[in-house]
């Protein structure tokens, strides 16, 4: 078999954070799979099949995908921020762990992108700077049990943690519910940093404290980050943002 799939991170938004790597895949893609949005941020080359669709199920698009690629087709999956953080790269494997064998000797690629947390990260200075981790708030593909013990092992352990697919119109009291856990352990001063479509034309980023979080200052194209007990701000002048950061140093020698 001779096809191709390739996993393209597209970055968080601004084509100048999309790697070479990742542009030389696209162009070089006979057939783009993705969801529109994305399909419309790669560049339009000549005689390149684009299937955009709508459908919001990951795993049918990767099975498309696959199948276009058996047929002898380079295709280019794109996805925003990083393929396989909460994407279609971990989409397209589960296709092919329980497909069809013979998508098993296709050469599929992963090409990564900056992630929001990131790519929110750099935005407000560096709270990710000490040990942190990245979850899902949506229910969609695993109980909402799972995602509440998740989310208090993350508070004990004292993470920092970035929450991605925070809330949505099917989705509307699960990040309430987290804050209400978060305010069980953090302290009602922690930073907690709103980074809304970074990177994009409509970018809004606010830094508010536990205490006044409310889940409708984010929507789906948000991700959010918790500080840790260590994660601190530096206050700027009168009107000016405040950075976030967390020390990587403890205070205590190893
Ligand atoms: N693969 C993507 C994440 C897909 S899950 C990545 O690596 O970034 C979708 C979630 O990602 C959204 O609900 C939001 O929480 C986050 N997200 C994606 N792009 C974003 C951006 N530009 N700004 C803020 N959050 C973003």
């Amino acid at each position: 078999m001779t096809g191709l799939v390739t996993i393209v991170g597209l970055g968080p938004g601004d084509p100048r954070h999309l790697t070479p790597a990742a542009s030389e895949a696209l162009a070089s893609a006979t057939d783009l799979v993705g969801y529109g949005p994305y399909v419309d941020r790669a560049p339009e080359r000549p005689g390149q099949r684009r299937h955009a669709s709508d459908n919001r199920v990951e795993l049918d698009r990767a099975r498309f995908a696959l199948d276009l690629a058996a047929k002898g087709a380079r295709v280019a999956v794109v996805s925003g921020g990083d393929p396989g953080v909460f994407a279609m790269a971990a989409a397209v494997f589960e296709a092919v762990d329980d497909g069809d064998p013979a998508w098993r000797s296709l050469d599929i690629c992963v090409e990564p992108g900056i992630t929001a947390m990131l790519a929110a990260a750099a935005r407000v200075g560096a709270p990710l700077g000490g040990d942190f981790c990245a979850m899902s708030l949506s229910d969609n593909l695993k109980p909402w049990e799972v995602v509440e013990a998740r989310l208090r092992a993350a508070l004990a352990a004292d993470f920092v943690i970035a929450l991605y697919n925070p809330i949505s119109s099917a989705r509307p009291w699960q990040l309430g519910a987290a804050f209400k856990i978060v305010a069980e352990t953090r302290g009602p001063d922690t930073p907690i940093t709103l980074a809304r479509a970074v990177m994009r034309p409509d970018e809004r980023i606010r830094i508010v404290q536990l205490s006044e979080v409310e889940a409708s200052m984010a929507d789906m194209s948000t991700v959010v980050i918790i500080g840790a007990s260590t994660t601190k701000l530096i206050e700027r002048s009168d009107g000016e943002t405040p950075y976030v950061y967390t020390p990587r140093f403890y205070g205590v020698k190893p």
